[in-house]
Parts: structure tokens; C-alpha cells; sequence
């Protein structure tokens, strides 16, 4: 099967598996994991950033930095569509107390910053406190602009709020600006980044941040059952995806923008212009789609997904996917449009 659903369904490959297999370990939850103490030592140096938290999920790992940076009656905010919004089945609000505030977003995954100074509250007891500002990058694959991150960084400064990033693409962004992570790392106050994505780790995240910021979230990740004991058997896999995994990253942008070029053209759905900048290629549908078409494709040997509404299709390309997989998919793809147009033209010809 080719899947395109996600970069999540990547397996660890050969060197991860030894390098899980021959782990040292120790009991995480007494700080006595040798293998998750190197795992978040390296990360926190990779971002440049003082402390690491080594945690089960991306959801979670946003979620302690949303409890750790916010208290109950606290707002944070964030694009509408957003992970830490949209994705995280409502945590901030139903663990936290957390208030959210959402602000529109551009074609290019930037925040509209003059509605982002618009709505940070002042003080004042009708109003909940707005503590916070997430941004995600790559946004649904999209790189934010490093002038972008610059002008938040001032905008938070000048209104006392914390930064995080949602960095569970983090290295997408990194390899695609050709620059290392901590140039973009180094303007939030926290960041999660995800190891089990397009870096291949069966498991985990990290969260990162000062010194007293992580001591703050790891109460927490106790707190929400995420301590966990010989980890260092997944900390070893994750150490691996960041040593070993991370360049590679460019073959899936270069194979994204090939099957950004095989879609083009294409009668019935349109590539979005200017979103193919990573791993992930989005296509507007003109009508609908539903089971039918993922059936379709499924007994052809390839598996896309729908977003919510069947508008739309998000591919991501990931390690266990080829290029040969990429034209497979792009065939089965326009075949199932050009023959829902042929059928759509034969009914119309029978109508006549
Ligand atoms: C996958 C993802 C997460 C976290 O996901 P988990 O499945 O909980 O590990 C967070 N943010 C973004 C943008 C993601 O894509």
C-alpha cells in the first residue's frame, strides 16, 4: 500500500530497530533512563534551547506547555485552524480551564498580527488574561517567513506574553530554509517537536524550554499520566530520528513537488498554489468526495484521506514512500476524476 494519509505511518527502519534493541535503560519516572536523559539533552542543544521533556505525544506535549504557560481563567491564541486549536479534542479548556482565542490565517500560515494585537486583552477582571501565543511551522506544510517570526517575537515582548511553537514539523521548516532548527527555535520560549512523523520514531515528542519551564511541565506530564518508565527504549528511536533522519527530509519536499507537478492540470481539483513547500501536496476538490473515491484508490493500492468535509485532500510524503509510489498514486488519482468527468459527460449525453 502507498499511504498518503500521513507522515505518522512511517516505520522505524533497520539502524532505529538496533538502536532501540541495544537502548540502555533505566526508570524514566526517577530521572534514571540513560537513553531519554541523552534524548532530551540532545534536543534541547539541537534548538539551542536550556531543557528538554521527553513525552508520548505531540497532544500532550502541547498540552503542558498550554498548563504550564497558562493558569485556569488564562487565554492563549492561536490560528483557527491550528493543531493546538482544532486537532487536540479541546485539552486546554476541558484539563486547563484554558481560554482560547483564535485569529484568521493567511494563504501563506501566517496570523494576521494587527488582529492578534487586537485582541490580547487588557487588564481588566472582565476580560480573561491572555497569557499566551502559539504559532505552528510548517503550517499544513507551509514555512513561516523568519522576518514573520521576528515581527511576533517583538509583538509578544511588547505585550508580555509567552511564545510556543507547535513544531511537530519543525525539521520540515529547518531542512526547506536550509538553516539549523535553533534559528527558528530560538524566538519561542517553548517548542514541541514531533519524533514520530516524517522522522520516522514509533513514538514521542519533545518538549522544549528553560530550565524552570520544563521542572513546571514535568509536574504536569505526571499529573496527565505521561510519565513513563523504561522509556529508553523509544528515547533511543527518537535519539536515532534526529541524528539519522533529519536530511533525508529533502527527498519528501523534492517528492512533494513532483507530485505537485503530476496533479497539474488535472479536470475536477486543483493543487493549492503555493502550499506545496514541504512534504505536504493539498488539493481542492470541485465537487465533493466521500468513501467512494477512497475505496477507489484503496483497491488500487494507494490510501489518501479526506479532510473533514471531503472538499479538499492532504497528501504527505514520508519515508516509505518512492518516487515510483508518487506516479502510482498521481495515475490513480487523475483516473479517478477523468473517469467521474467521463461519466458525469455520458450522463449528460444521455440527458440529451
Ligand atoms: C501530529 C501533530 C501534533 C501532535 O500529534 P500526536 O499525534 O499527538 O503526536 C501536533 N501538532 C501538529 C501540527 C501535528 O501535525
Amino acid at each position: 500500500m502507498i499511504d498518503l494519509r500521513s507522515d505518522t505511518v512511517t516505520r522505524p527502519v533497520a539502524g532505529m530497530l538496533e538502536a532501540m534493541f541495544g537502548a540502555e535503560v533505566g526508570d524514566d519516572v526517577y530521572g534514571d533512563d540513560p537513553s531519554v536523559n541523552e534524548l532530551e539533552r540532545y534536543a534541547a542543544e539541537a534548538l539551542q534551547m536550556e531543557a528538554a521533556l521527553f513525552v508520548p505525544s505531540g497532544t500532550q506535549s502541547n498540552l503542558l506547555a498550554l498548563l504550564t504557560h497558562c493558569q485556569r481563567g488564562d487565554e492563549f491564541i492561536t490560528g483557527f485552524d491550528s493543531h493546538t486549536y482544532k486537532y487536540e479534542g479541546g485539552g486546554a479548556a476541558s484539563l486547563g480551564g484554558i481560554h482560547t482565542q483564535t485569529v484568521p490565517v493567511d494563504a501563506s500560515g501566517h496570523l494576521d498580527l494587527d488582529e492578534v494585537q487586537h485582541v490580547i486583552k487588557r487588564d481588566d477582571f472582565h476580560f480573561a488574561r491572555t497569557r499566551l501565543l502559539t504559532l505552528e511551522n510548517t503550517y499544513h506544510g507551509r514555512v513561516l517567513a523568519p522576518s514573520y517570526l521576528a515581527q511576533v517575537r517583538v509583538l509578544c515582548d511588547q505585550n508580555n506574553i509567552a511564545l510556543h511553537l507547535d513544531g511537530a514539523r519543525i525539521f520540515n521548516a529547518a531542512v526547506k530554509l536550509d538553516q539549523p532548527v535553533h534559528t527558528i527555535s530560538t524566538v519561542f520560549d517553548s517548542v514541541s517537536i514531533c519524533l514520530s512523523k516524517g522522522l520516522g520514531a514509533p513514538v514521542g515528542s519533545v518538549l522544549c524550554g528553560t530550565t524552570e519551564f520544563i521542572a513546571q511541565a514535568r509536574r504536569w506530564r505526571k499529573v496527565t499520566g505521561g510519565g513513563m518508565r523504561q522509556a529508553g527504549y523509544m528515547a533511543a528511536a527518537g535519539l536515532y530520528a534526529l541524528q539519522s533522519m533529519v536530511t533525508r527530509l529533502r527527498e519528501d519536499h523534492d517528492n512533494a513537488s513532483e507530485l505537485d507537478r503530476l496533479l497539474q492540470g488535472g479536470r475536477g481539483f486543483r493543487v493549492r498554489t503555493g502550499w506545496t513547500q514541504t512534504s505536504m501536496v493539498w488539493i481542492d476538490f470541485d465537487e465533493i468526495q466521500n468513501d467512494q473515491f477512497l475505496e477507489y484508490a484503496r483497491e488500487r493500492g494507494v490510501l489518501f484521506s479526506l479532510t473533514a468535509h471531503g472538499t479538499a485532500c492532504r497528501m504527505i510524503l514520508h519515508h516509505d514512500v518512492s518516487r515510483a509510489d508518487i506516479e502510482q498514486a498521481a495515475g490513480v488519482f487523475r483516473d479517478w476524476f477523468s473517469r467521474k468527468s467521463e461519466i458525469v459527460f455520458s450522463t449528460q449525453l444521455a440527458a440529451a
